[in-house]
């Protein structure tokens, strides 16, 4: 029988400190012109958003996100508003309903936005029959937008309020985007919804779900989505030669396609029968050449592309490593950190090496050779096996290789592994560590992979004794040596049985 796990009560729940990755998702819905864009706007203020777009069938459109702030309240928020750009009269979200069931299916919270001056219109009808018959499972919030001037005393806010209830999906709030009035009703209504998905992410339902499918079936299905891959790096290591390589003859490029925003120009093409997006070309395209202020810019720009991007290429120059004491210069640094930290696999590219042939560099050649790999590993204890690859941009040499440890470092991201088996491996590790007090050694109960992109493990701990940091560095360095996951940032947290 397996145990039930119960979140923590009481616990006040510091959305500050959450990873953006695991912070919910709400979408903003809604007919066009409720003010989608508006709200989403505010509740992002300055913040950047990230627009993307999510092609299915024949259409492409855009969607932006971005992280909410509102109080002591972090989300990710959706906009849905590019969705509809395109659609007929008739039914709002005849085109692009799939794509829109698509995004929906990662939203835990739909704030269903109608326009208070207005009323309620037909199509605001549509689209509350489309959430209810699409989306059951995901708790909607009606939201009467423009409400600044609805009066409370001549009705009008009583009489919006009685539309926004026959929609049937509850107690709706009234507020205005554009002013700002309500935001605090808002908050009311989102922190109990937002709290409780805090607090069951990761217990029981992710465990019965995981433990009910078989990982090698969704490790397919997983590793065949589009891969999304930034290629960074200062300004001259190589990183448009480099792509010219890569997308060399066979491999179809499709695109540059300018996104909604000036920053949202994406490469995609297809390598190996697979759709790979190349997430990060504005930031250094329009760059080029420039050293001074622009490259600590590009940090800024690349922490951006960091987030939407699952692999993360480092190029790195070995002509320069050949001259300099440290392999990585301190942007470098950075930006490797920031691609572990958010969770992104990371493969560091060296280019330039046909720089170092012949007999004269002999000792430079050997010594990057050597310099890299141990370098990165000091900067980034936390996950060992980075892989380095050794290229020529110019000469086209090593390009293979690069891909196919940026597509072997995807499918490595995105694997699942089953419960059954992990409390099989669980069972023998524990016995291999050497625990610092046998007599408090605490007891794991059960171990569980609550989700892949990037693989995040839950160990399950009974009893008063919780685990160390140096148990839980072991768990991680044995997980990754014995499934093969070296180069991942794979994470594993720990919860008590109550
Ligand atoms: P979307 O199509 O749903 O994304 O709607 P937009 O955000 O583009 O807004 C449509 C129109 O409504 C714009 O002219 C906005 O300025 C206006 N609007 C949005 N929110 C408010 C609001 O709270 N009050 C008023 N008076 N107008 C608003
Ligand atoms: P980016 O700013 O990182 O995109 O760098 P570029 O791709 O524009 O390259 C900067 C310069 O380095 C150009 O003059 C390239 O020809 C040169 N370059 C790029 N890759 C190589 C390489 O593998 N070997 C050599 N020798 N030069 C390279």
């Amino acid at each position: 029988k397996e145990p039930k796990f119960e979140p923590k009560a009481g616990v006040p729940i510091d959305f500050t400190k959450i990873e953006i990755n695991k912070l919910p998702t709400v979408i903003i819905m809604g007919r066009p012109n409720v003010g989608k864009s508006a709200l989403f706007n505010r509740l992002i203020r300055r913040r950047e958003a990230l627009v993307y777009n999510t092609p299915t069938d024949h259409v492409t459109r855009d969607i932006r996100e971005g992280v909410a702030k509102l109080g002591d309240l972090r989300f990710r928020v959706l906009d849905s508003a590019g969705l509809e750009a395109e659609a007929s009269s008739g039914s709002v979200l005849s085109r692009t309903a799939g794509m829109t069931r698509n995004v929906l299916g990662r939203s835990q919270l739909v704030l269903f936005l109608i326009d208070g001056r207005e009323g309620l219109q037909d199509m605001d009808l549509d689209v509350g029959r489309w959430l209810r018959k699409n989306a059951p499972g995901i708790k909607t919030l009606v939201v009467i937008n423009k409400a600044e001037k609805l009066d409370a005393f001549s009705g009008s806010l009583a009489a919006s309020v009685g539309e926004a209830y026959s929609l049937g999906f509850g107690d709706p709030v009234a507020l205005s985007a554009e002013t700002g009035f309500g935001m605090s009703e808002l908050h009311e209504a989102l922190k109990p919804l937002l709290e409780d998905y805090m607090l069951q992410v990761l217990t029981d339902d992710n465990i019965e779900e995981n433990s009910s499918k078989e990982d090698e079936q969704l490790n397919d299905e997983d590793a065949k989505l589009p891969l999304q891959l930034a290629i960074v790096g200062r300004p001259n290591v190589g990183k448009s030669t480099l792509l010219n390589a890569i997308l060399q003859e066979d491999r179809v490029l499709v695109g540059p396609e300018a996104g909604l925003t000036r920053d949202s120009i994406r490469v995609k093409f297809e390598y190996e029968g697979r759709t790979v997006y190349l997430v990060d070309t504005a930031g250094w395209l329009e760059r080029t050449n420039q050293e001074k202020g622009p490259a600590k810019l590009s940090i800024v720009q690349s922490r951006k592309n960091l987030m939407r991007a699952h692999v993360v290429a480092l190029v790195l120059d070995a002509e320069e490593i050949g001259k300099a004491r440290r392999s990585l210069k301190h942007a470098e640094v950075v930006i490797a950190r920031q691609a572990v930290e958010e969770g992104r696999g990371l493969v560091v590219i060296v280019n330039k090496m046909d720089l170092l042939r012949g007999r004269e560099n002999k000792k430079t050649y050997e010594s990057v050779i050597n310099a890299v790999p141990e370098e990165i590993q000091t900067v980034i204890p936390q996950v060992t096996g980075i892989p380095v690859v050794f290229v020529s941009a110019l000469e086209g040499k090593g390009r293979i290789a690069a891909m196919r440890q940026i597509v072997d470092t995807y499918e490595k991201w995105c694997s699942r592994l089953s419960t059954a088996r992990l409390n099989r491996w669980l069972r023998k590790v524990v016995s291999r560590h050497s625990w610092k007090d046998q007599a408090a050694q605490p007891k794991i109960k059960y171990f569980t992979q609550v989700k892949a992109r990037p693989p995040t493990f839950v160990a399950f701990v009974s009893g008063k004794n919780r685990l160390s940091d140096t148990d839980i560095r072991f768990l991680t360095k044995s997980l990754k040596e014995d499934f093969d996951l070296g180069g991942i940032p794979v994470r594993i947290l720990q919860r008590c049985l109550l």
